[in-house]
């Protein structure tokens, strides 16, 4: 049987493919999307989804070790990981009813299965054929695993969320910002952690603050932090794995080992060839400002292009596309520029814009105001945690060009400043806002002193 479609979305259960064929059946268009997997893809499965619901847990387990400080009698035992893991599991799956529910009353098409392109218009999946005007590839990626011997001991970030019983020792080999999640939920909950990394810093493509002050605050926590630390093998170890590094060294003795060495785009079966459509050397498809692939009716969103790979952006590059094809707006397009993004350490990091040394290199006139103090939520706990923030400025009237925090509470802080960059504020507009009080946020609007050595250990909100 053969179906024809205006749009047609392949990974359509994930981030990106979901809201294309979301926006272009708002849009009265015949649309359908194909899943070989859950709805939901990367973020709500094994992303941003059972990630934050594990970092709240850790930041509870923080909460707790510091509850005394404040005269709150409280202390932890072991966590309880089946029932932590038992309620996120619940949550996702309310989560995939919902969409599940949500493409069958939205009049979207659902294939089940793995679509291949036999031709720029056709798809066969599992034996079936449609074909669309539109055909949109939403296919995301998947953790990498290098080629290094022994290299199956370890597992995935995918498999982490599969775990049933929490690690006792483990090594997390990445310093991005999947490593440094894991590295630091595992931590709070009670497990002996090795954060091992190729980098010479945690965040390599953070400002270098960032890193800094954030691997202390690892090192402070118990996280033994093994960088430059190249793994060239895993081996078993009596019961246990042990990595070995390209000079020899090893380190031993974890019952669990996690690769968070990057992500691959998922390109691999979708047979572009037949299609006309070549990838890049790192498997991600090529596109142009509005998603299009080199071939006419043939878009790629999202992380397979490996572009931004991050939800919000999928999504938005999923609405913008379907509003550009079937909505009148000729020119809808994702600005890719200054896009804000938190790490979900702990503390949290939250980045936006230029770091120090990218303003350099692009303006002639570049002012940068920092500081660092210890916020009043930990001024009272056993377990300071510092928070520190970075403003970077550009030309004549100080045009805010980047804002880099580490802190607390600086994923809630950062979305708004993210509102006041786009829109081209200056440092003198950031001046003339009463700041609240006593908040961290404060400091943001009442750095005074360009380029000031980290201020000594100061106490605000
Ligand atoms: C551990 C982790 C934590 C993360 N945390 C965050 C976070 O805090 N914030 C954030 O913004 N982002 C986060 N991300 C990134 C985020 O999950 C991705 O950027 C986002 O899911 C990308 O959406 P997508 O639509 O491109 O792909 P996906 O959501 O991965 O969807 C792709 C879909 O395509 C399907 N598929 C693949 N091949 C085929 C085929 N041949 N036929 C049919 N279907 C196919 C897959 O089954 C999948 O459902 C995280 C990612 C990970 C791994």
């Amino acid at each position: 049987m053969n179906r024809h479609f205006d749009l047609i979305a392949i990974g359509g259960g994930g981030s990106g493919g979901l809201a294309v064929a979301e926006r272009a059946a708002q849009l009265g268009r015949r649309v359908a999307v194909v899943e070989a997997a859950e709805m939901g893809g990367t973020c709500v499965n094994a992303g941003c989804v059972p990630k934050k619901i594990m970092w709240y847990a850790a930041q509870l387990a923080h909460a707790v070790d510091d509850a005394p400080g404040f005269g709150i009698p409280a202390s932890r035992g072991t966590t309880d990981w089946l029932t932590l893991v038992g309620a996120r599991e619940r949550y996702v799956a309310d989560i995939r009813r919902y969409w599940n529910g949500y493409v069958g009353e939205s009049g979207i098409t659902r294939i089940d299965g793995r679509a291949r392109f036999t031709d720029a218009h056709t798809l066969a999946v599992d034996g079936e054929r449609c074909t669309a005007d539109h055909i949109v590839i939403a296919t995301g990626g998947r953790p990498l695993v290098p080629p290094v011997p022994g290299a199956e001991l370890g597992i995935t970030s995918d498999d982490f969320f599969a775990l049933r019983e929490q690690p006792r020792r483990v090594a997390v080999i990445g310093g991005g910002y999947i490593g440094v999640e894991l590295a630091g939920m595992l931590r709070a909950l009670g497990s002996e952690v090795a954060l091992v990394a190729l980098e010479d810093r945690v965040l390599e493509r953070f400002d270098p603050m960032i890193s800094e002050v954030l691997g202390e605050q690892m090192r402070r926590q118990g996280i033994a932090l093994h960088l430059s630390w190249p793994v060239a093998a895993l081996e078993r170890d009596g019961g246990g794995i042990r990595l070995r590094s390209r000079e020899g060294a090893t380190l031993g003795g974890f019952d669990a080992v996690i690769w968070a060495a990057g992500r691959r785009a998922n390109t691999e079966g979708l047979d572009l060839e037949a299609a006309g459509i070549r990838t890049a050397p790192d498997g991600s498809i090529p596109v142009d400002a509005w998603q299009q692939t080199g071939v006419k009716g043939v878009y790629a969103i999202g992380d397979v292009t490996g572009r931004v790979p991050l939800t919000p952006a999928a999504i938005a590059a999923g609405r913008r596309l379907a509003e550009r094809l079937f909505g009148g707006r000729p020119r809808a397009r994702v600005d890719y520029d200054n896009v804000p993004s938190v790490v979900f350490a702990h503390p949290p990091v939250g980045t936006v814009g230029l770091t120090e040394s990218e303003a350099r290199d692009r303006f002639d006139r570049v002012t940068v105001y920092s500081t660092r103090f210890t916020p009043m939520r930990h001024a009272l706990s056993a377990h300071p945690t510092e928070t520190a923030m970075k403003l970077v400025c550009a030309g004549e009237d100080e045009r805010v060009v980047g804002i880099h925090l580490v802190g607390e509470s600086v994923d809630e802080m950062l979305q708004g400043f993210a509102v006041a960059l786009k829109m081209g504020a200056t440092k003198a507009d950031l001046d003339a806002t009463l700041p609240i009080h006593p908040v961290s946020a404060e400091e943001l609007v009442t750095l005074k002193i360009p380029d000031p050595e980290p201020e000594a250990w100061r106490e605000v909100g």
